[in-house]
Order: C-alpha cells, then structure tokens, then sequence
C-alpha cells in the first residue's frame, strides 16, 4: 500500500536530521510518497509566511506529516509555528515514548515510559497582553473590578485556559492509550492545590472519567513532587499525563534521563490528522555542522510507520536504532561520539535494509 506523507525539513538542524530520517524510512521498502512542504525561517523566505497555507492545505489533503523543529523568530510578533500548527489541525494530543536504549551511558537504566500532554490549552495556549499596552491595562482594570486583583503596572500577562472538554479528550486518549498499548497505569500531574480552577479542572475531570476504565490504575501526584520522583526512580513511571506546560517541561526531562534531546520522538495526534516530530528544538548553536543526531527524528518516522499501520517497518526501525547503539561504534557527539549526522543515517539505514533482507 502507498502512503502519501507531508515532509516539512524545518529549521536549523532540521534538514539535516530530516533527509537521515528519510533515507531510513525508504530503506524499510514501505511505498511513501513524500510531499515536501515549507514551514518556519524557510517558508518565510519563499511564501512571506511561518506557517504557509499550502503547507497546512497538504497535510489536510495527505493526514499525515512528520517534520523537523521549527524556530520562531522571538521579539517580532510571530506567534510560535509549532504551536498554531497544533492548534490549527487540533492536534491535542502528543505523545512522547521514552525508554533506555541500549549503549547510551545514563544514571538511571530499564526507563520506559511514555509522556502524554495536552497540546492546545495552557499556558502555551498563546493568550498574552504585552506589558505597557492599552490592552494589559484594560485586562488590569478589569481584574481589578473582578476581583481587586493588583497587577502591577510593568507586567505583562499570559493566561492560562483548561476546559473541561479540552481535559475531557486528552483524559480519556491517555486512558485508551493505555489500553491500546497494553501499558499498566496513568500518573496524572497537576499543581490542583494552587491552582485551583485550572488544574483543578484537569484532575477532576481525570478523576470522573477514569471511572470508566476501572482496569486502568491511575494516581495524581503533584507537579514537583512528581519532578522529584522522576529523577530519582523513573522506573515507578508508565504513563505521564500532563497538561501542557508540565509536559513540555518534563519531556525534556524525561529526554535527560535516557541520554539527551536528540533520542526522543514524538508524535502531535488529533481526530483527523497526525503530525509526528522530534521532540528538541531546532538548535542553532551546532546547526549546519552536520552533527546533530537524527535518532529523535528516525524514531518520530517509527512511529508514523506505525500509524500508518506499518508495523513490521516500524519494528525494523526501531530494532535497527537499538543495534547500531548498542554496537557502539556510530555515534553522534551528543552520545560522545564523533560520528556525523549522515554516518548515524547511513548506519540505520543499512542495518535497516540488511533486516528486510534478511
Ligand atoms: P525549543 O525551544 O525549540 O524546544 P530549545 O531551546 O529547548 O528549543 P533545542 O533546540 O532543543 O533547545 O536544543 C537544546 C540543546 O540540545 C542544545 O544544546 C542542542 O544542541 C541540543 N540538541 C537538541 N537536539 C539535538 C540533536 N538532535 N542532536 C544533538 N544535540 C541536540
């Protein structure tokens, strides 16, 4: 079966990590049509736009997309690609595997976990009111009125949404993840006690609908405490649910517990449409070095396999990243190699198509 993609290459080490990632994906033999889109510093160039129509019009069109980190430039007004690309295709759920991977030097062994956060409410739900404008004075005023709030005069305000219908599905997708995936209990993460009407949401509705899986055991522990747990016993952990700052945060703590940001993937899910991403950054400070580590983004491409129901590819990738790490020879220098970007993709794609030989 053919399978059309959308490939946005992205910014910074983004193109790099993303033709590694691609050469792996075709060395599984699975017939992907791959629709090359732009988005970030590179769309702006070429369409006058972060986030072109076109692009968002293929990955409606195609349903499916993976691509590497996008930067949004900072300080002029831009609102942040990945986050109206989440909003835009109501992508509200991301789901972030982490699990210790064989030849990787870390404190901690045997993690395997999977970190599910909400993507679209939050405080990165982009609701902001620039301090010194008429509109944060306004919003001042107003609390001042509401509740004789004193918001000083040099602040600026970011709010911080959660519904009940926003927590409802992401609730309930950890739950059926859970079950999908065989997977043993939901940790729910939350600062309730603080935050009463927000987070306070989030677990009560956690609390309600898990009444409907009574074969899944859950908890709730509080952020911090949770911060805490994690890094000295992440072995306790099998699935995190996290609104959306806290998951954002603690992937990347989670992705430090297993050897570093460029081994974790990530998948953005909604009803409709599915866009699968590394979970770092774009980082500039060794882009066009050629060597930035793709496995984040070659397991993101597993998970797609997978997705798309092609679940012998995704196996073969996955197994692949296992060998070429555990033989420890190729290695990025984020895992203290001197490997570079296309020797890691040359090696998975090769141990990849040896499997399907063999
Ligand atoms: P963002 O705000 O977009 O998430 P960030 O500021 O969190 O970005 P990243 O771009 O993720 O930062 O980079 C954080 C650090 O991790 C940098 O030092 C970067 O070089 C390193 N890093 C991120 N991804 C990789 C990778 N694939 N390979 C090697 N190092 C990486």
């Amino acid at each position: 079966m053919s399978h059309e993609v959308v490939l946005i290459p992205g910014d910074g080490i983004g193109p790099e990590v993303a033709g590694a990632t691609r050469s792996v994906l075709d060395a599984t033999g699975v017939d992907i049509r791959w629709v090359e889109r732009s988005a970030g510093a590179a769309a702006l160039e070429t369409h006058g736009a972060l986030l072109p129509e076109s692009t968002l019009e293929a990955i409606r069109r195609c349903r499916t997309a993976i691509k590497g980190p996008i930067a949004t430039p900072v300080g002029q007004g831009f609102r942040s690609v990945n986050v109206a690309l989440r909003q835009d295709l109501d992508l509200f759920a991301a789901v972030r595997p982490v699990r210790s991977l064989p030849g990787v030097p870390t404190r901690h062994h045997d993690i395997d976990l999977v970190v599910i956060r909400e993507n679209t409410e939050d405080l990165y739900r982009g609701i902001e009111f620039e301090r010194g404008t008429p509109d944060a004075a306004a919003l001042r005023g107003k609390l001042h009125d509401l509740g004789g709030f004193q918001i000083p005069e040099d602040a600026g305000i970011t709010l911080k949404p959660i519904s009940v219908s926003g927590a409802r599905r992401i609730v309930r997708f950890a739950f059926e993840y859970v079950r999908a995936n065989r997977r043993r209990k939901v940790t729910v993460g939350h600062k309730a006690n603080v935050m009463r009407y927000s987070d306070g949401i989030f677990l009560e509705t956690a609390r309600t609908d898990a009444s409907d899986y009574p074969d899944v055991a859950w908890e709730d522990v509080h952020i911090d405490t949770l911060s805490a747990r994690l890094v000295r016993s992440p072995q306790g952990f099998d699935v995190l649910l996290l609104p959306n700052l806290y998951g954002d945060i603690l992937s990347d703590l989670c992705a430090g517990l297993v050897g570093g940001l460029g081994l974790i993937p990530g998948a953005n899910i909604g009803w409709e449409y599915a866009v699968f991403e590394p979970v770092h950054g774009s980082a500039p400070d060794i882009a066009g070095m050629g060597i930035a580590n793709p496995i984040a983004m070659v397991l993101s491409g597993s998970m797609m396999l997978r997705h798309l129901g092609e679940l012998k590819a995704a196996d073969t990738v996955d197994r692949a990243v296992d060998q070429v790490l555990g033989r420890r020879q190729i290695r990025t220098a984020d895992l203290g190699g001197r490997a570079s970007t296309v020797e890691m993709g040359e090696a998975l794609a090769n141990e990849v198509t040896r499997s399907e030989v063999a």
